[in-house]
């Protein structure tokens, strides 16, 4: 008994080292990271073949079913959040996106902890409200802002057909104005002194849906 209370000290001690070299070196906080990234990417394999909660393939479900679901997930993914409450951050970096399902924001800024500000809408089309917004996160603390289009778009697709642009005149206002729009957020005075003096990055970048792959244009 004595012997095997000595081997768990000695095994506590020496797993001591290894736990601080983990917790508090650079390269232990980076074997973190990437471990965290690889057991959120083991979660996604997980879930992927999951029919039963798929949203996407399942046509003949109700609407109220789907929400049914939507709620019951949401309870458990609420629950989980409740019990391990996250660390508040201030985001360095700011995104607008389209509202398309398949860009994963996360992956986009290899971030499963989502410290970043996104604006998701129709074709990345912004207006007045969403430039001040992106002002607004710039003022609390953002250094890069990132506007990206994307591949196989459907409101570009939409906004470049006859039909489209009959059905949805506003998504196609918003698609071909979309450059004056960044162009504008860009000439903001707050915006533009942060620019220019290297305060504040604006990258403008095509993403590859299918790899989700950054391309700066
Ligand atoms: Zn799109």
């Amino acid at each position: 008994m004595k012997t095997r209370r000595r081997a768990v000290v000695v095994g506590i001690l020496l797993a001591l080292p290894l736990l601080a070299l983990l917790l508090w070196t650079a390269p232990g906080r980076h074997v973190q990271f990437v471990f965290g990234g690889a057991l959120v990417n083991l979660g996604y394999r997980m879930q992927d073949h999951l029919e039963p909660y798929d949203f996407v393939h399942h046509h003949d479900v109700t609407p109220e079913e789907v929400w049914t679901e939507m709620l019951h997930q949401n309870g458990l993914a609420s629950a989980v959040r409740h019990r391990f409450p996250r660390t508040p951050r201030h985001p360095l970096v700011a995104m607008v996106v389209c509202m398309d399902a398949r860009l994963d924001t996360a992956e986009l800024a290899g971030d499963t902890r989502q410290y970043y500000y996104v604006v998701r809408t129709a074709g990345s089309a912004i207006e007045a409200k969403e430039a001040e917004m992106l002002e607004l996160a710039v003022e609390n603390g953002v250094k890069v802002l990132v506007l990206t289009t994307h591949s196989d778009c459907a409101a570009e697709r939409a906004a470049a057909s006859p039909d489209g642009r009959q059905r949805f005149p506003a998504l196609t206002r918003a698609v071909a104005e979309r450059g004056l729009r960044l162009r504008e957020l860009a000439a903001r005075p707050f915006l533009a002194e942060r620019i220019a003096d290297g305060r504040l990055l604006v990258k403008h970048i095509e993403i590859d849906t299918a790899t989700e792959t950054m391309r700066v244009r």
